[in-house]
């Protein structure tokens, strides 16, 4: 059965489609199946995984409208090793079209009931926001993977994620829980962020992943040629050490 997860973060552009789209790649070269989500009608995933989203037939879209099963939507991103639930500007509407339906939270939850078996991971890519959306995401997941810069405002963003994750745990997801905070964009030479990062750490615990994704240009350019940094550029430092947080969680996944 796959271990679900939501890559979330209501701040936008700290690395949450960047974490994604490489811990998917990473997970792919280890071995695992692994099914990419995009949750986010912006379909940086998509375009990262090498799919042009406004080329697909089938979107996530379909899958929430329940006119489509992810079997038939979901696409292979051939050089990634995984498949891909796309996205595209259509999935902003679904928002105002969700209202009225019915388990209209539960709608991506159903869906992947469907093919739970044939994967070991699947990640569902998040929007910069708590919407309907987001929580479809939230609803279908065993837990949350945080990716956060080590900056001065950082603790007090992560304060408002932690609440939302505690309402949907106690009212829509009894399974939801925070699986890890993943420091990412780090520079040990900024000593703020080493400041940080030790908070981070004395807070949240072992909750803090071991692994560290260092700020590297490599993954920055990736996204352009429509490919993770690590299968873009595999020596790349910071590909390395989203396949070591690849291994680190396949080692832990047991026991969440
Ligand atoms: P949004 O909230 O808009 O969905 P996001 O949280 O998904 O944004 P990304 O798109 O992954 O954030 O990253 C934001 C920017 O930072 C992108 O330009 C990305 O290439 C860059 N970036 C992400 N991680 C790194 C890194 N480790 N080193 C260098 N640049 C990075
Ligand atoms: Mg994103």
């Amino acid at each position: 059965m796959a271990k679900i997860f939501c890559i979330a973060n209501q701040k936008g552009g700290v690395g949450k489609t960047t974490t994604t789209v490489n811990l998917a790649a990473g997970l792919a070269k280890v071995g695992q199946r692994v099914l990419l989500v995009d949750l986010d009608p912006q379909g940086n995933a998509t375009m990262g995984s090498g799919i042009d989203k406004r080329s697909v037939e089938l979107s996530v879209y379909d899958v929430l409208l329940e006119s489509a099963s992810i079997k038939e939507a979901a696409v292979r991103a051939e050089k990634c090793a995984y498949d891909v639930l796309s996205a595209n500007r259509e999935l902003a509407g679904a928002e105002v079209e969700l209202v009225d339906l019915e388990h209209r939270d539960q709608r991506l939850k159903m869906a992947l009931a469907a093919v739970e078996g044939d994967y070991d991971f699947v990640l569902i890519d998040c929007p910069p926001s708590l919407s309907m959306l987001t929580l479809n995401g939230l609803c279908s997941a065993h837990g949350v993977i945080v990716p956060m810069q080590c900056e001065y405002f950082a603790l007090e963003g992560l304060t408002d994620l932690v609440n939302t994750i505690k309402q949907v745990h106690a009212n829509l997801n009894k399974d939801l829980k925070i699986i890890g905070l993943l420091r990412v964009m780090f520079d040990p030479r900024i000593t703020l962020q080493m400041q940080v990062s030790d908070q981070l750490k004395a807070h949240f615990g072992d909750k803090v992943f071991d692994a560290v994704i260092p700020r590297n240009v490599r993954l920055a350019e990736a996204p352009s040629y429509g490919l993770p940094g690590v299968v873009f550029d595999p020596s790349a430092k910071g590909s390395q050490a989203y396949v070591e947080f690849a291994r680190e969680l396949v080692l832990r996944a047991p026991t969440l």
